[in-house]
């Protein structure tokens, strides 16, 4: 097989060594030791991580020719006269990396790894990539360190002469072209950021600010795999304190500062280039569980808060969907789930804040403690604080659920009935699908769920009157976390296929209930299921509007409304395909916003500072005066781009 193993062995004297090491293009001359160094290394990096049978096909003799076949595409680097080392390069894929065992530990894989990225991106490549075996975990572990992204599991066909081995391999990627971080040719240096030079150094913390290049590539990646932009430092926060102390050092120096919580946005919404992001999952305590109400630091994700809240039978009124998100992340998108419908978002079920402010102050809001900074708080994209602590409301959690998925031969028909449950107590939650149909065309599907308490509920009266085709509604009973942890099996099942770690261009835009059914025929109409990809699908679910009362979540005037989501899930990491669904995404979107609509912004698209102020429309003064109030040095969270960049 190609590129595989690498070979970091202990460090045996000082990276600096490798000043006395060139690299240059191999010559025929050098075939003999490049092999001997790809025969060694190749039985270091992947003894019991491959196949036996390709194991005997790597006979000590099949190096050689295979050297001789890639010469031209080969760089060595030299110390002392020997070959400590070499790369080759095919196309956009770095195909092997291997350095002396002699000469490990001395920075010669880094050099040879920047030399290769430096030659892919001068060829006019924007990515790079190479595949790992999956078990070399000391390997893995130097690309990450090196700033490449693992694209997830990728079956790589290793070439013999009995033909082709499939071997499990991940893929690693990088940037290398235009604008991103290159080394120059043989400029021999491993990336470490230095802390800037601006101003004064870093504050003393209890946490700590990391600048290199492993903390600062992951603080470039997020769920979307759209938008990759790389911070100068990384705060690791142990102490409010710390975010306070670091966002005034930020400000001081010109920077410019993000939250980030698990990273689940899109669209690189919680990134800074060039600036400092904080690792809030550093904050994830859960403090003190009452019987109304419960202290969380924002970094906590909603698993961890019901792990503290479902064992006394205790959980917040309103929930996201899926649990995995920071409630920080949460609450300044607003948070949308099942019992939104009726019972508002995330952001309306919130007692107290403790934050931030992009002036570096610590201050308490709530809706009679600050009220305007609580207002702009929530829902306000982060614009003019950082979460740290949240105070949020608990009620009983049912037993169990009974859940109904009801199929319908159209969305007339559906939609029909959402109206109608929309004005009922029946169920507790009502979730729209629109998924592809196994035979082309479209499914419809509500998704349906009563708590139980008591005797169960009798199925056909629950389900009287609802125009959905009978015989195909699948009912069950489920305990109440199993429900709330529905999504998990999707999450496994895209782990598995890898469209896990692909291009995510989701959109998701609320629509008033004049527009809906146009709106929505109109774009499934457009839509093909392979837009959506496998296991993709459009959420259609009801909102009654004065069930939300956070200002800054926008929504259209209807009085019922509803959510509707394009979920979007490639089946391929293909980068230009995906860039292709984002413009897509904002042509969507204009035709939803000229429809009445809105957009619920963790969505993947463009979205310029004159489109910003449309989305808030009446509610812009109250972020705008916010932001001059408490962030007017515009340090927080650029990467939506609602202020545009900053006036000092
Ligand atoms: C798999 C998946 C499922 C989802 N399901 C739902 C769902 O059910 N309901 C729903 O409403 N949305 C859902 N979303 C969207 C999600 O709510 C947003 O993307 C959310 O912002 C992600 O939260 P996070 O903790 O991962 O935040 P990040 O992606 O880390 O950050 C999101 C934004 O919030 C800012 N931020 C993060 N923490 C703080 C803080 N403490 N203070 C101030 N700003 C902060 C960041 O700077 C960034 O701008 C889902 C997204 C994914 C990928």
């Amino acid at each position: 097989m190609r590129q595989t193993g690498r070979m970091t062995g202990p460090r045996t004297s000082d990276a600096d060594a490798v000043g006395g090491v060139v690299v240059r293009p191999a010559t025929v001359a050098d075939v003999a030791a490049v092999a001997r160094v790809w025969r060694e290394g190749w039985a270091d990096g992947h003894a019991g991580h491959v196949p036996a049978a390709l194991v005997a096909e790597r006979t000590p003799a099949s190096f050689d020719p295979r050297a001789l076949e890639r010469i031209d595409r080969t760089w060595v680097a030299e110390g002392g006269g020997v070959v400590a080392g070499f790369v080759v390069v095919v196309d956009d894929e770095v195909e092997q990396v291997y350095v002396d065992r002699d000469w490990r530990g001395q920075g010669v894989a880094e050099r040879l790894l920047r030399h290769a990225e430096a030659v892919i991106g001068r060829g006019g490549r924007r990515t790079a990539w190479l595949a790992v075996v999956a078990g070399n975990t000391r390997a893995r572990r130097f690309y990450a360190r090196m700033g490449w992204r693992d694209r997830g599991p990728f079956t790589y066909l290793a070439q013999t002469a009995g033909g082709s081995f499939p071997v499990p391999t991940h893929r690693y990627e990088r940037e290398v072209g235009d604008g991103a971080e290159g080394e120059e040719l043989d400029a021999g240096r491993t990336a470490v950021a230095a802390p800037g030079s601006r101003d004064r150094p870093p504050p003393s913390l209890d946490g700590a600010v990391r600048f290199d290049e492993q903390a600062r590539a992951a603080a470039a990646e997020d769920f979307g795999q759209l938008v990759h932009q790389g911070p100068e430092g990384v705060l690791l926060p142990a102490s409010a304190g710390d975010i306070a102390a670091t966002v005034r050092w930020a400000a001081a120096g010109g920077r410019r500062f993000a939250a980030q919580g698990n990273r689940h946005s899109v669209f690189g919404r919680a990134q800074v280039r060039d600036g400092i992001v904080a690792d809030l999952r550093r904050l994830r305590a859960v403090h003190d569980v009452q019987d109304e109400r419960v202290v969380v630091d924002a970094g906590a994700t909603w698993r961890e808060v019901l792990a503290a809240t479902l064992p006394r039978g205790l959980a917040p009124p309103v929930l996201p969907d899926y649990l995995d998100l920071s409630v920080g992340g949460t609450l300044v998108v607003g948070g949308v789930g099942s019992r939104t419908w009726r019972h508002g978002a995330v952001s309306d079920n919130v007692v107290e804040l403790r934050v931030v402010t992009g002036r570096g102050e610590q201050v308490s809001c709530s809706p009679t403690r600050n009220p305007r900074l609580f207002d702009a708080v929530r829902a306000g994209l982060g614009q003019v604080a950082v979460i740290t602590r949240a105070t949020l409301p608990l009620v009983p959690a049912p037993q169990g659920v009974r859940r109904f998925l009801l199929s319908y031969p159209d969305l007339a028909t559906m939609l029909a009935d959402q109206r109608r449950l929309a004005g009922e107590p029946r169920f507790g939650a009502v979730q729209g699908a629109v998924l592809a149909g196994p035979a082309g065309g479209w499914v419809f599907r509500l998704d349906v769920v009563r708590a139980l308490s008591g005797s169960p509920p009798d199925d056909a009266s629950l389900l009287a009157g609802l125009a959905d085709d009978r015989p195909r509604a699948q009912p069950s009973t489920l305990p109440f976390p199993d429900y709330l942890g529905r999504l998990d099996a999707l999450e496994q099942a895209l782990r598995a296929s890898g469209q896990w770690w692909f291009p995510h261009p989701w959109l998701t835009t609320f629509v008033g209930d004049a527009a809906v059914e146009p709106v929505v025929a109109g774009e499934l109409a457009r839509l093909t299921p392979a837009d959506l990809g496998p296991l993709g699908q459009v959420a259609l679910s009801p909102i009654l509007r004065e069930s939300v009362t956070s200002p800054l979540l926008r929504l259209p005037e209807d009085r019922l409304c509803h959510v509707f989501n394009l979920i979007r899930l490639p089946a391929t990491d293909d980068q230009a395909g995906a860039q292709r669904l984002v413009a897509a995404n904002r042509v969507v979107y204009e035709r939803v916003r000229d429809a009445g609509g809105t957009l619920y912004p963790v969505s993947a698209l463009p979205m310029s500072p004159a489109d910003w102020r449309g989305h808030f429309g009446s509610a812009f003064g109250l972020l705008s005066e916010a932001k001059q109030e408490h962030d007017p040095g515009r340090v927080l969270t650029p990467g939506y781009e609602v202020f545009g960049s900053a006036t000092r």
